[in-house]
């Protein structure tokens, strides 16, 4: 089967590894890509926003499945219009992905099919949303409804936080994503990443990770797209696992088919476990990034043969298989992000890093006169695996390090939560 793979971050590395790895892959075809992908596929020049394009492209080259990696190209509708070409994808449907692109078409989903998640309001209009949260008061979440790169959120803890980030929502701040805002109820708890594999009837257990969104060490300083990750997450024991996919996952399941889309596609929770049980805080419809990075490095089945059975509504018959061993992945970061990175500065000594037993994942790099350079943020995913998290993460700093980049940073403490309870479990 030849397969053509849509992104060009360290997620879709990871599933170009992965993917590669298949014995029922011919060909591995991606685009846009990066170099890394590129040791993995052979990168095609493809606005991926020209739907009609890719198509042209998947007949010409008898493309068997296309893997959307990005969230951008599902809300936009890629998946039905490939489908409507008779072109298989994986990714979920325009109606379906709303789970992501509408947090409010999210909560009412929720409430309608009494799935956990916190209190919330959804207004149109800037007077109203400030007279409920006036009358909740403080701390409280104030999200643009719409997809905003990760910048729509704002967990205000005073008044005035709160107030300023609904005149940021509605003075367009955040495009139109912010001309509706949900407010909601702060909620306390250990926040986990919960991934399901959906065929829009089935989601099958798809692994469990925790990330750091914060730039600094400690979980100080601005959001990031995550500066690491890793897998399993403690919290998420089988216990809480079934509970989620009782509480939380299929009624989904149920509800979107109810609705007349049916998920199917990657569905990723972000969960806040509380004293009372798992809670949903959003949907994403594709795997996280840097979490893909870690869960594919556990994966012990053929990815393609599961994402075959998903898009053939297969996965009823079918079990995932994972690693015992735990995941850990770094994020290198080019100075200036998450405000303007740096381009252009050469990374040197990744084969280095690769002989101390580390995969590295590439995610904002070029090519530039042979060599290989920073071109975006989040640059370089150094991932390893080990018995424990500890172990893990020894053993991608012990690889980052090798790495020759001065203009590079990253956090040296990813996996801590975890690791201090490995501690206190032996001690
Ligand atoms: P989101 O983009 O919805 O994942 O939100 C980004 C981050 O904001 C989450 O990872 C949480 O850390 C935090 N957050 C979002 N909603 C809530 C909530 N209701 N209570 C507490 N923290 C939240």
């Amino acid at each position: 089967m030849n397969v053509l793979l849509l992104g060009s971050g360290g997620r879709e590395h990871a599933l170009a590894w992965k993917i590669a790895a298949s014995p029922l892959l011919t060909k591995l075809y991606a685009a846009p890509g990066n170099p890394g992908i590129g040791r993995e596929a052979e990168l095609v020049k493809l606005d991926i926003a020209d739907h009609s394009a890719v198509a042209a492209f998947c007949k010409d080259r008898e493309i068997g499945l296309v893997v959307v990696g990005p969230e951008g190209p599902l809300v936009a509708g890629i998946s039905d219009d490939l489908r409507g070409w008779g072109i298989r994808v994986f990714g979920p449907s325009r109606a379906a992905a709303r789970l992501e692109g509408s947090k409010g078409f999210t909560k009412d989903l929720c409430a309608r099919y009494d799935i956990p998640t916190a209190a919330y309001g959804r207004f149109a209009d800037l007077a109203s949303a400030k007279a409920y949260v006036e009358k909740m008061g403080t701390p409280i979440v104030i999200k643009a409804d719409g997809l905003a790169a990760g910048k729509g959120v704002t967990v205000a803890m005073t008044m005035d936080e709160a107030l300023a980030a609904l005149d940021a929502c509605f003075d367009g701040s955040f495009g139109t994503a912010g001309a509706e805002v949900v407010v909601e109820e702060f909620l306390t708890g250990e926040e986990a990443s919960f991934f399901c594999l959906c065929d829009g009837t089935t989601a099958l257990p798809f692994g469990t990770a925790q990330d750091h969104k914060r730039v600094g060490d400690g979980d100080v300083g601005p959001n990031t797209g995550g500066m690491g990750a890793y897998s399993p997450a403690p919290v998420m024991t089988p216990q809480m696992v079934e509970r989620t996919m009782r509480e939380i996952v299929e009624p989904t399941m149920r509800g979107m088919a109810a609705t007349g889309a049916p998920f199917a596609g990657i569905l990723f929770a972000g969960l806040m476990i509380t004293d009372e049980g798992p809670k949903l805080i959003e949907y994403n419809t594709r795997f996280g990034d840097p979490e893909c990075q870690v869960l594919m490095m556990r994966l012990k089945d053929d990815l393609l043969v599961l994402l075959n059975a998903a898009v053939d509504g297969q996965l009823a018959h079918m079990s995932a298989r994972w690693s015992d061993e735990a995941a850990l992945t770094v994020v290198m970061a080019a100075r200036g992000y998450p405000g303007t990175p740096e381009k252009g500065s050469v990374i040197r000594g990744l084969d280095e890093a690769a002989s101390e037993g580390a995969q590295i994942f590439h995610a904002g790099t070029a090519i530039n006169g042979g060599a290989l350079v920073a071109n975006g943020g989040r640059v370089l995913n150094v991932t390893a695996i080990g018995a424990t998290v500890g172990e893990a993460q020894k053993k991608a700093y012990a690889a980052l390090d090798r790495i020759d980049w001065p203009q590079g940073f990253c956090r040296r403490d990813i996996g801590w939560q975890a690791v201090a309870r490995e501690k206190a479990g032996a001690s």
